[in-house]
C-alpha cells in the first residue's frame, strides 16, 4: 500500500487513453441539469451582444454626418447618433452584468453538485480503491480540479456563445457594408484556424499532464506531511526535499509547458488579425477614392472587422482554458464514475435479528491474482464465544477481518452468518452487525461525547459513561477540564495513542452489534489496563461473538478458541491449555513472550 514518490509519478503517466467525447458527454449531463438557466443565459448573451454590435454602425453614421462640406454639417444628427450609441452600450453593459451573475451562479451550483457526487461516490467505493489510490491525489480532485472546472464553466461558456454571436453578426454587417472588403478574410481566416489547430494539438496532452502532476504533488505532500515525525527521526529531511523538488519541478514544468504553448497561440493569431486590418485599410482607401464607399462605412467596417477577429483570437485562448477544464473533468469523472461496490442483489436478505454464529468453510483469498494470501481457512465462531486470532506479522489476520466485513470478496469457499451466506446478505446489514476496532484509531474533530456516541444515534450520557467505564477511560475523561465536552483537536492530537484506542473501544462497546472485532485494538495500552478491559468486556460482550487479534498472547489466554495463522494457513486451533499441551507453534510463541 505504500507508494513512494516515484511510484506516484509513474502512475500518472500510465493513464489509459483519453476519451474527450465521453468527458464532454459527462460534462453535458451536469450542464443539462440546469438547462433552463442555461437557455436564459443564452438569451441574455444574444441581447447583450446585439446591443453592443449596433455601436459601430451608429458611429459610422455619426462620422458620415460630419463628413460633409463645412457649412452642411448638421451637428444635431451627430449628437443624435452619439447619444443612441451611449444608450445601446449602457443596455449592453447591464445585460452583460446580469449574464455574468447568472453564469457564476450556474458554475457554483454545478460545482456544489459535483463535489457532492464525488463525496457520495467515495462512500460507496470499495476499500480496495483507497488501498490503490493516494489520498492526496483524491483530495486534489476535490480542490484543484473541481475549481478549474468551475472557472471554466462560469466564463468560457459565455465566451463561446458571445464569440459565435459576434462573429456571425459582424460578418453579416460587413457583408452588408461591403462584400468586396470581406474578401480579405478569405486569406486570413484559414491561417488563424491552422495556427489554432496546431496549438490545440500541442496543448491537449500538456494540460492533462499538468492536472496529473498536480495530483501527484498533492499525493506526495499528503504522504510527507503526515509522515513528518518519522522523516525527522530518520534525519531524512534533505532527501525528502530533493524528492519534493523533483515532483514539484515536474508539476511546474508541466504547467509551464502547457501555458507556454497556450500563451503562444494568442499572439500568433493576433498577428494574422492585424495583417487583415492593414489589408482592409488599403482596400478601403482604394474603394473610397473610387467613390464606392463612404468614410463612415470604412470606419464601421473596420470596427466590425475588429469585433469579428477578436473572438477568433479569443476562441483560441478559450480552447486552451477548455483543454485544462477537460483534463480536470476527466480526473474528477474518473472518481465519480469509478466502480462502486457491487450493488446488493435484489433478493439480498435483510438482517433484523442477528444471532451471531459465524462460520468460515474452505476459504481461499488473494488481493491480486498473483499471490494467494489465505489458503483453505475453516473455523466456527459460535455466538457468545471469544475467538482469538494469532500469528506472525503478515500471516493474514487482518485479511480475515477484511473478509468477515466483506471489504474484499473471497475467491473460493463459504462464509456464513447465522447460516446465511454473507454474500446473500445486504452489505450494510452485515457490516452493521459488527463493531470493529482497529489499530489505527479514527477520531474526528468534535467532543469526546460526540466521538463516543458516533455509531449510536440518541445514545444517552449514561450509555456513554457506562461504555467509557468499561473501556477504563472514564476517569481520564472526568479529569479533563471539560470532561466529556472536551473537543478532540484534529483527530485527537491532544491525547495519547493508548487513550485514543480506549476511546475507540468504548465507542465500539456502545454499539448494539452482535459481533465485535478487535484488531490489535489494545496494542498501545499497558498490559494491566488491557486485562481490566478484557474483564469489563466479558460482561458487556456476554452474548456477543468476539474476534480478537493480538500479538500479546497474555491478553487472549482466556479466549474460548485460539486460531493460529501462519503464512495464510490455519495451523493450530483450540483453547490455551490444549494448545500449550500440543507443544506446537502456539506453545513456542507463548513461551517466547515470557522468556
Ligand atoms: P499484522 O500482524 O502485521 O497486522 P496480518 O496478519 O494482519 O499482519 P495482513 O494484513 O492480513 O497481515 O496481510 C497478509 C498479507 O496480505 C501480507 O503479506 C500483505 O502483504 C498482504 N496484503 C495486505 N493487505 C493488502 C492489500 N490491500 N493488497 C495486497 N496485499 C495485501
Ligand atoms: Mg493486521
Amino acid at each position: 500500500m505504500n507508494k513512494g514518490a516515484s511510484g506516484v509519478i509513474k502512475r500518472g503517466n500510465r493513464e489509459k487513453p483519453k476519451d474527450v467525447k465521453r468527458t464532454l458527454k459527462r460534462l453535458w449531463k451536469y450542464l443539462f441539469m440546469y438547462k433552463w438557466r442555461l437557455i436564459l443565459a443564452f438569451v441574455l448573451t444574444i441581447v447583450t451582444n446585439m446591443f453592443a454590435l449596433i455601436g459601430p454602425l451608429l458611429s459610422g453614421k455619426a462620422i458620415d454626418a460630419i463628413d460633409m462640406p463645412v457649412g452642411e454639417v448638421v451637428f444635431k444628427d451627430v449628437y443624435f447618433y452619439a447619444m443612441l450609441m451611449v444608450a445601446f452600450y449602457i443596455m449592453s453593459s447591464i445585460f452583460s452584468y446580469l449574464l455574468s451573475l447568472l453564469m457564476m451562479r450556474i458554475g457554483k451550483t454545478i460545482v456544489v453538485r459535483m463535489r457532492k457526487d464525488a463525496f457520495e461516490k467515495i462512500q460507496t467505493l470499495p476499500v480496495s480503491y483507497f488501498d490503490t489510490n493516494l489520498i492526496g491525489d483524491i483530495l486534489s480532485k476535490f480542490s484543484y480540479d473541481i475549481d478549474t472546472i468551475n472557472t471554466s464553466l462560469s466564463s468560457d461558456v459565455i465566451h463561446i456563445c458571445t464569440s459565435i454571436i459576434t462573429i456571425v453578426t459582424s460578418l453579416v454587417m460587413m457583408i452588408i457594408i461591403s462584400p468586396l472588403m470581406v474578401l480579405v478574410f478569405v486569406f486570413t481566416i484559414p491561417l488563424s484556424i491552422l495556427i489554432t489547430r496546431f496549438m490545440l494539438k500541442k496543448t491537449t496532452p500538456l494540460f492533462r499532464r499538468r492536472s496529473h502532476t498536480l495530483g501527484a504533488l498533492g499525493g506526495f505532500n499528503e504522504e510527507m506531511v503526515t509522515g513528518t515525525k518519522t522523516i525527522k527521526a530518520y534525519g531524512n529531511e534533505e532527501k525528502i526535499i530533493k524528492d519534493f523538488d523533483k515532483v514539484n519541478i515536474e508539476a511546474v514544468t508541466a504547467a509551464y509547458e502547457a501555458e507556454y504553448y497556450g500563451a503562444m497561440t494568442g499572439p500568433s493569431v493576433n498577428f494574422v488579425n492585424n495583417l487583415s486590418l492593414s489589408l482592409i485599410c488599403m482596400l478601403g482607401a482604394i474603394l473610397k477614392i473610387k467613390g464606392i464607399i463612404s468614410l463612415g462605412d470604412i470606419q464601421s467596417f473596420i470596427q466590425y472587422s475588429r469585433k469579428f477577429s477578436g473572438p477568433i483570437n479569443e476562441i483560441a485562448n478559450i480552447f486552451v482554458d477548455i483543454q485544462s477544464a477537460l483534463a480536470a473533468s476527466e480526473r474528477v469523472f474518473a472518481l465519480i464514475y469509478a466502480d462502486s461496490e457491487q450493488e446488493d442483489s435484489k433478493d439480498a436478505i435483510s438482517l433484523d435479528n442477528v444471532f451471531g454464529n459465524v462460520v468460515l468453510k474452505n476459504v481461499h483469498f488473494s488481493y491480486d491474482e498473483s499471490r494467494e494470501i489465505l489458503h483453505n481457512i475453516s473455523f466456527d465462531a459460535p455466538k457468545g464465544k471469544v475467538i482469538a486470532i494469532v500469528g506472525p506479522t503478515g500471516s493474514g489476520k487482518t485479511t480475515i477481518v477484511n473478509l468477515l466485513m466483506r471489504f474484499y470478496d473471497i475467491d473460493k469457499g463459504l462464509i456464513t452468518l447465522d447460516n446465511n451466506d454473507i454474500y446473500q446478505i445486504k452489505r450494510k446489514d452485515l457490516r452493521k452487525s459488527y463493531a470493529m476496532v482497529l489499530q489505527d484509531t479514527w477520531l474526528f474533530q468534535g467532543t469526546i461525547f460526540e466521538n463516543l456516541a458516533y455509531g449510536k444515534e440518541n445514545a444517552t450520557k449514561e450509555d456513554v459513561i457506562r461504555a467509557a467505564k468499561a473501556a477504563r477511560i472514564h476517569s481520564f475523561i472526568e479529569r479533563l477540564p471539560n470532561g466529556y465536552d472536551t473537543v478532540l483537536i484534529d483527530g485527537g492530537v491532544n491525547i495519547s495513542k493508548g487513550q485514543k484506542q480506549l476511546l475507540t473501544i468504548a465507542r465500539a462497546m456502545l454499539l448494539d452489534a452482535k459481533m465485535l472485532i478487535l484488531d490489535e485494538a489494545t496494542s498501545n495500552v499497558d498490559t494491566r489496563t488491557e486485562i481490566k478491559i478484557q474483564e469489563a468486556m466479558k460482561n458487556l460482550m456476554k452474548d456477543k461473538t468476539c474476534f480478537i487479534i493480538a500479538h500479546r498472547l497474555s491478553t487472549i489466554r482466556n479466549a474460548d478458541e485460539i486460531l493460529v495463522i501462519k503464512d495464510g494457513n490455519l495451523i493450530e486451533s483450540g483453547n490455551h491449555n490444549t494448545l500449550i499441551k500440543q507443544n506446537g507453534v502456539y506453545c513456542t510463541l507463548y513461551n517466547s513472550q515470557f522468556d
